[in-house]
This record gives C-alpha cells, sequence and structure tokens, in this order.
C-alpha cells in the first residue's frame, strides 16, 4: 500500500461492538479481509437510524415509496432522514473511498429492500442512507460483495 489508508463507510451493526439493529440482533461481518481492514483502522461505522434518533430494538421498517413506515403504522421518515444525512456528512468526513452496507435494510440496503407491506416480499431498491451517498457520488457495495469490494481496493491503491 502506497499513499493514505483509504477509509471504508460501513454499516455499524457489520462492524459490530454496539447492538444497533432493530430486533436487538448482530450481524458482524467475519470476512477475513473486513476483519483485517478493521484492525487497520480503516473502517468508519456508522448506524443511520441510530443516528436519526431511533431506539434499540426498534420496530421494523420499510420503505413504501417516499415515506418510512414502521411495523406499527409510525411513519418514520423522519428520523431516517436524519440518520441518511448524517451518514452521508460522515462518508465526506471521513473522505471514505467507498462503502460496505447490510443488505436490503430501508437505511443501508444497496440491491434490495422490503416492498413496504411486510409480508417478507423483496423488490429491487435501496435504503434511504445507500440513495444519499450514491446520489454524492459513493461507490455502495453491500457485505455479500466483499470480493467486488476487495477487487476495487487494490484498483484504488494500485496493488
Ligand atoms: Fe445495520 Fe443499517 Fe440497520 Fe443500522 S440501519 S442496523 S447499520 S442495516
Amino acid at each position: 500500500m502506497t499513499g493514505k489508508m483509504n477509509k471504508i463507510l460501513v454499516s455499524e451493526c457489520l462492524y459490530g461492538g454496539r447492538i444497533v439493529r432493530y430486533d436487538g440482533g448482530m450481524k458482524e461481518e467475519t470476512h477475513p479481509e473486513f476483519l483485517k481492514w478493521k484492525g487497520e483502522g480503516r473502517l468508519v461505522p456508522i448506524c443511520p437510524e441510530v443516528f436519526g434518533g431511533l431506539p434499540t430494538p426498534r420496530p421494523d421498517a420499510q420503505r413504501s415509496g417516499d415515506r418510512i413506515v414502521n411495523r406499527a403504522g409510525q411513519d418514520v421518515t423522519e428520523e431516517f432522514t436524519k440518520g441518511a444525512e448524517e451518514a452521508l456528512r460522515l462518508a465526506r468526513e471521513e473522505d471514505v473511498a467507498f462503502c460496505i452496507m447490510k443488505q436490503s435494510s430501508p437505511s443501508c440496503g444497496s440491491r434490495e429492500i422490503y416492498d413496504g407491506t411486510f409480508t417478507d416480499t423483496v423488490i429491487s431498491g435501496q435504503g434511504l442512507a445507500v440513495e444519499m451517498l450514491r446520489d454524492a457520488g459513493f461507490k455502495v457495495f453491500a457485505e455479500e460483495d466483499m470480493e467486488e469490494a476487495i477487487d476495487w481496493l487494490a484498483q484504488i491503491e494500485g496493488d
């Protein structure tokens, strides 16, 4: 590696260490390269929903058009928007090279999300934080795309 160490924004539930998921569970990523990056201090964790002011655990929420509504029927668009803006602010502040975000989440999903009907139906789409990050020009991978993320970093660093 030459030059500066490129940082990577990651979903905090993948990073681990703090319980942030709606169900109080964990989804720590165990790919050896992810753990190596973590040890190098490259990873910048953020949970948009917690930064948006939502508690853990919390009712699960889904995108429904331009709104985000939780299972209890409450509109949580404002909290999700605040959290997405915080993710973008942090990505810029830390000058991250790219992002690795948890698939299917209404905040962090990058290829698919639930359809807003709470019937376990997945559709093509992206979470609100990922949408804002991409609109601002950040590249986003899902945790299931680790090999692509590894290749991308190698390209950036000229390995
Ligand atoms: Fe993980 Fe993102 Fe959901 Fe937070 S909002 S628990 S970081 S998937």
